[in-house]
């Protein structure tokens, strides 16, 4: 297959990105996607609690998940705690074999089931490959994840860039989030946190323009990060911190495998939303 291609250096995406270039190998083209498809389709989430329950349980449903990736993992926690908590929006940036939507109506489900609304069998949304030039507006449902994700960024008070690289095939990705986060009217006090293991000056290079006014939190490891130190209450914590100047104490979940043991942890803290939205420090134990 591509016997005599000479794709240049470098990772997946840019070869991949090459080979969609020549116009060549459609073919060969279809049988890579058609294995990336059936790869990720047959990926699931083990019984025991998961970094993912972590962060779907972690966040509320004033918060926005957007995700590139292709697995199944984020749509498998949401469904399987969403009886747990409410939980965080989540939209697919690059579609996902386990996400399925309506066209009409802006529903979050998997293949199998109806909208909700008009009965019609969810569909679910293409993979976006990579490509140098990603024009997401052929795509009516990546389109509609993608207007959800800038608008929320545009009022957001806090941006987690969690494990996303940033390719160079992203470029246009990349600007729009950025045109999006500096629309935010709380940008003056406004951070960007980083979860990654990459090299830190990397990092900081590679998103230095994200970060409003130098205000960057950067991490290795994601149980040093905002959503595990203070799942659910990052904006109450962020709030005290950064207009108030007040300490805020951890509330950490505990680190179990037990998901019946994180879920009545979450389900515990969640019960006092409402009336403790703005006072993390009572929330706390
Ligand atoms: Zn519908």
């Amino acid at each position: 297959m591509v016997a005599n291609a000479s794709p240049p250096q470098g990772n997946f995406e840019t070869q991949f990105s090459w080979i969609r270039s020549t116009g060549t190998y459609e073919a060969e083209l279809r049988a890579v996607e058609a294995k990336i498809e059936e790869y990720f389709s047959g990926l699931q989430l083990p019984d025991r609690a998961t970094i993912y329950d972590y962060l779907v349980l972690g966040l509320r449903g004033k918060d926005l998940i957007a995700t590139f990736n292709w697995d199944p993992f984020l749509m498998e926690a949401h469904r399987r705690n969403r009886d747990v908590a409410e939980l965080p929006d989540i939209r697919f940036l690059h579609g996902s074999v386990n996400f399925a939507t309506c066209p009409e109506h802006d529903v979050m489900g998997v293949i199998g089931e109806r909208c909700p609304t008009c009965s019609r069998a969810l569909e679910r949304s293409g993979l976006f490959f990579p490509d140098d030039d990603k024009d997401y507006t052929r795509d009516e449902i990546i389109i509609r994840d993608w207007n959800t994700t800038t608008n929320a960024l545009a009022s957001a008070f806090h941006l987690t860039i969690f494990g996303y690289g940033g390719p160079r095939t992203d470029f246009r990705a990349r600007k729009l989030i950025l045109d999006s986060w500096n629309e935010s009217p709380s940008y003056d006090i406004n951070h960007v946190e980083i979860i990654d293991k990459a090299d830190y000056d990397h990092l900081v290079d590679n998103w230095r323009e994200y970060f409003p006014h130098h205000h960057s939190l950067v991490q290795t490891d994601f149980w040093d990060s905002s959503v595990a130190r203070w799942p659910r209450r990052t904006t109450e914590w962020k709030s005290l911190t950064s207009l108030y100047g007040e300490a805020c104490e951890y509330i950490e979940p505990p680190r179990t495998e037990d998901l019946a043991q994180l879920q009545a942890w979450f389900a515990d803290i969640a019960q006092v939303e409402p009336q403790r939205s703005n006072k993390c420090m009572e929330s706390n134990g």
